[in-house]
C-alpha cells in the first residue's frame, strides 16, 4: 500500500509500506479524501514516525463485515467508551485515551488505514467525500468552542484572529450561531480576502486590539495574536483559544490587568455533537464548499503541502486515488 512520509523539513516520501491490518474492534478504510491541516505543519516540519492525516473520509473495506462498503469519517480520539467523561459524552476528553488517529497511530495520508469502529461516523448521501472532512475540524472543533463560549456570552459583536481554515469555519459558525458583526484580522490578502466574502470585515491588529469585543476567537496559534486577544476581549467578555503551537510568552498589560473576562480553551468536539454539526453543514453548505480549494493524489501531496504551508490554499485535500 502505498502512504505518505514525513520526513521533515518539508520532504514528503511516498513509500511502500506495510498493508493495515484490522485488530480486535477495529476495521479497514479506503481513504477517499484526507484534508490538509495545519497543525499537519508540525510533523511536515520535524519529521514523523507514523503515517499523519486526521480529517479523513473513506469506505469501509472489509468484506464480510457489516459495515463494508459503509461512508464514513474518522473520529480522531480513540476513546473508551466507559470512564467519566466518554459516561458524560465528552469523548473527546476520554480518561483513558492515549491515542488521536494520525498522530499516535496511522492517519490518512495513505491508501488504507485501520480505525477502531467506535470512531467511525456514518456519512449521509448527501454530504459528498470532498465536503465530509470539514465536518471534522472546520466544523466541529469551531462549533464546540463556539457552544462552550456561548454559555457565557449569547451573541454580539466577534473579532476572529487568523484566517486559515479554523478561522474562517469559525466565521461561517459564529454568524450561523447568532453573532454579528463579525472582524478579522490576517496579515495574507488571500485568506482575508476571503472572510470579507463570508461575511467578515477585516481590520488591523491596531484597530481589534481597541475594539471591546463580546467574544474573540484566537485561531493563528500565534502569541502576537493571542496578545491582541486579550486586549480586544470586552468587559465581561470571552476569549475562545483554538490555536494551537509549542509555548506562550505573553506580557500583561495594565489594560489586560484592570479588566474582567472569560477564556474558554477547547480541544476537537464530543461524538454527539455530530448530528447537529450535519445540520450547520447543510445549513452553509454553499460557502464550506468553496473552503475545498485544491485536491491531490499522493504523487503531488509534497507540492501541495509546500503550497498549503506558504498561505496560498485553505482546505486542500488528498485524493488517493
Ligand atoms: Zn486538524
Ligand atoms: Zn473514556
Amino acid at each position: 500500500m502505498r502512504a505518505a512520509k514525513f520526513h521533515g523539513e518539508g520532504r514528503i516520501e511516498i513509500v511502500d509500506a506495510p498493508e493495515p491490518r484490522p485488530g480486535p474492534g477495529e476495521v479497514l478504510v479506503r481513504v477517499a479524501a484526507c484534508a490538509l491541516c495545519g497543525s499537519d505543519l508540525r510533523p511536515w516540519r520535524r519529521g514523523w514516525p507514523v503515517t499523519s492525516g486526521h480529517e479523513i473520509a473513506g469506505r469501509v473495506d472489509q468484506p464480510g463485515h457489516p459495515r463494508h462498503g459503509e461512508r464514513v469519517i474518522v473520529y480522531i480520539p480513540v476513546f473508551c467508551g466507559r470512564c467519566e467523561e466518554c459516561s458524560a459524552g465528552r469523548t473527546h476528553l476520554c480518561r483513558e485515551s492515549r491515542e488521536l488517529v494520525g498522530w499516535q497511530r496511522s492517519g490518512g495520508y495513505a491508501e488504507r488505514l485501520t480505525v477502531p469502529e467506535r470512531c467511525l461516523l456514518s456519512v449521509p448521501d448527501d454530504v459528498p467525500d470532498r465536503l465530509a472532512p470539514l465536518l471534522l475540524d472546520t466544523i466541529g472543533t469551531t462549533a464546540h468552542g463556539i457552544r462552550l463560549a456561548k454559555r457565557i456570552v449569547e451573541g454580539g459583536r466577534a473579532l476572529v484572529l487568523g484566517a486559515g481554515p479554523i478561522g474562517l469555519g469559525a466565521i461561517i459558525v459564529l454568524a450561523r450561531m447568532g453573532f454579528g458583526p463579525i472582524d478579522v484580522v490576517d496579515p495574507v490578502a488571500y485568506r482575508s480576502g476571503f472572510a470579507t466574502s463570508l461575511g467578515a470585515t477585516p481590520v488591523s491588529a491596531e484597530a481589534a486590539a481597541a475594539g471591546r469585543y463580546r467574544l474573540v476567537v484566537e485561531a493563528a496559534g500565534k502569541d502576537a495574536a493571542r496578545q491582541v486577544a486579550l486586549e480586544a476581549v470586552g468587559p465581561e467578555g470571552a476569549i475562545l483559544q483554538l490555536g494551537e503551537s509549542d509555548a506562550w510568552a505573553l506580557t500583561e498589560t495594565r489594560s489586560i490587568r484592570l479588566k474582567d473576562f472569560f477564556l474558554v480553551r477547547s480541544f476537537y468536539f464530543p461524538i454527539g455533537d455530530y448530528e447537529p454539526n450535519l445540520e450547520l453543514l447543510r445549513a452553509d453548505r454553499d460557502k464550506y464548499q468553496r473552503l475545498v480549494d485544491d485536491a491531490a493524489d499522493l504523487d503531488r501531496l509534497g507540492e501541495l503541502f509546500a503550497s498549503f504551508a506558504r498561505g496560498e490554499k485553505l482546505k486542500p485535500l488528498l485524493v488517493p486515488a
